[in-house]
């Protein structure tokens, strides 16, 4: 498998790419606009065919390279079936799986950061979006976030994974570029919580200011980042 974990610089995010080797079919995750020709590069390179082009939700801090990718490579573009961008050429639902070469990504809905936030398990990895950091958790005060829902996504979905699951979040702003199920239990302190009402007050406690590109983000990326 060929696994690429690229980073952008100016908002903190992690996009991957991943392809199966034998057939070269591969699929990019989080894509960012204005990195598009470094991943055409790359894609061109490795002599792969890029088949999706998958956001995990609307962004709010950045503008997606979905759109582009779609109309430069063909692939489908993939975002949850809840999301209410235009122009998604495949809607990701829990239990249906994303094919590609030999591999299989399995969607699964985590609300909470978003209404439309979805994390990809690919056998030992979870692209985990937003929804959970690394010793932290996507924030869940716009974009119809809920804690609530958050926490039910974080405690009943994603830590019931083996602990050796490899983390792959959406942003790291500390430096760090992958953790574990295990470690985000122990270490996480947003998880270290005792029940879903401590979680609910820890997040409304936050009083975070709103992203820098917010206002241009999010109407841009309803339509896919494309002008
Ligand atoms: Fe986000």
């Amino acid at each position: 498998m060929i696994f690429r974990q690229l980073f952008d610089y100016d908002t903190y995010t992690y996009t991957y790419l991943i392809a199966d080797e034998a057939s070269g079919e591969g699929v990019i995750i989080d894509p960012v606009k204005r990195n598009l020709e470094k991943y055409l590069k790359l894609i061109n390179e490795l002599n792969l065919k890029l088949v999706y082009a998958i956001d995990t939700h609307v962004h709010a801090d950045h503008i997606t390279a979905l759109g582009e990718l779609g109309k430069q490579t063909k692939c489908d573009t993939v975002l949850g079936k809840e999301t209410k961008a235009k122009f998604v050429s495949v809607y990701a639902q829990e239990g249906t799986p994303i094919k590609f070469g030999n591999l299989e990504i399995h969607p699964i809905y985590t609300p909470g950061h978003t209404d439309d936030s979805y994390c990809y398990l690919l056998d030992n990895r979870i692209f985990t979006g937003d929804t959970l950091l690394i010793r932290g958790t996507g924030r869940t005060d716009f974009q119809n976030g809920s804690a609530s829902d958050q926490y039910d996504s974080i405690f009943k979905k994603l830590l019931s994974l083996p602990g050796d699951t490899l983390v792959f979040p959406a942003h790291d702003y500390n430096g760090m570029s992958m953790s574990t199920i295990g470690e985000e239990k122990k270490f996480n302190p947003r998880l270290q919580v005792a029940n879903k009402k401590e979680y609910i007050d820890l997040m409304n406690s936050l009083n975070l200011p709103n992203p820098k590109f917010m206002d241009i983000a999010v109407p841009a990326n309803l339509r896919l980042g494309l002008d």
